[in-house]
């Protein structure tokens, strides 16, 4: 499953960055995901819930802004957005499109705080 792949590099990465910054929990996520890498959204988040069990990031919130396509044209230089993965311009019927959006995938940010989970609610 490439959904878990992809979680799985992430929360290492969230844990990584937790860890160096001395964050005992992470309270919130935020993901960038283009929607030309073809991820189903729920299946992230339930990859990210697994990935998250007995982590610093059990019970985080997931965001993910999810990005639509977008290419330019090499021929006539418009920028347009691609709805139905039709990789053809709009504007002079060009057939040499630059991707410039939709491949995205990273971590965006994440917050925290150093106070473990345990003393939460005292
Ligand atoms: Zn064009």
């Amino acid at each position: 499953m490439h959904e878990f792949s992809v979680m799985d590099s992430l929360m290492r990465l969230i844990l990584e960055h937790a860890k160096a910054g001395g964050i005992a929990r992470v309270t919130r996520v935020r993901m960038v995901v283009g929607r030309l890498r073809g991820l189903d959204l729920r299946q992230l988040r339930g990859c990210f819930e697994i990935l998250a069990e007995d982590t610093v990031a059990e019970g985080a919130e997931l965001d993910i802004e999810a990005v639509a396509p977008a290419g330019c044209c090499r021929d006539c230089g418009e920028e347009f957005d691609i709805p139905d993965y039709t990789l053809r311009c709009p504007h002079c019927g060009g057939g040499q499109i630059d991707i410039t959006r939709g491949r995205e995938l990273h971590l965006a940010s994440f917050d925290g705080t150093r106070e473990p989970a345990a003393a939460a609610g005292q």
